[in-house]
């Protein structure tokens, strides 16, 4: 099973988020940059992240984007299963549709694999995700995404 771009550019966000100083407020432009990937992605992340409460997103001068306590306190389940969404994980319902689909057997064997795949984030939190050596990495990240020399 392959996460969409859409939710690893999510996560990404997430994590440089909760390494961010008190007071910091990085905007999507800038973390597009230091993530390396495309504004539009950026954004698109931000938009469906503030909706599910999990980023502020303040606009307009001093504005940007902070972790919200409830994004903080997220397991990377909950987050993945809001974005991925229950959709097929093969094409059942596609155009034209599986001709298995009303008897198939796979169709749920996947659905309970991805179940269990979800189950097994459940018990990752944002917070883990964003310790050591990961905390270092995501602080030192210069806006192109290259990672800064940090002053000895
Ligand atoms: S074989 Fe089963 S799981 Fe695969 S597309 Fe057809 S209905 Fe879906």
């Amino acid at each position: 099973m392959r996460l969409t771009a859409f939710t690893d550019v999510s996560l990404r966000l997430v994590m440089r988020l909760a390494v961010a100083k008190e007071g910091e407020l990085l905007t999507t432009r800038a973390a597009a940059g230091m993530l390396v990937v495309p504004y539009s992605h950026m954004a698109k992340a931000v938009a469906r992240l503030s909706e599910l409460g999990l980023v502020e997103a303040r606009r307009g001068r001093g504005g940007g984007l902070t972790l919200t306590e409830a994004g903080r306190r997220s397991s990377v389940g909950a987050i993945v299963r809001e974005l991925e969404g229950a959709g097929d994980l093969a094409g059942c319902e596609d155009d034209p549709p599986c001709p298995l689909r009303s008897a198939c057997r796979l169709r749920g064997a996947l659905s309970r694999a991805r179940e269990a795949f979800y189950a097994s984030l459940d018990e990752v939190t944002v917070e883990s995700l964003v310790s050591p050596p990961t905390q270092q990495t995501l602080m030192v990240l210069r806006s192109d995404g290259s990672p800064a020399v940090e002053p000895s």
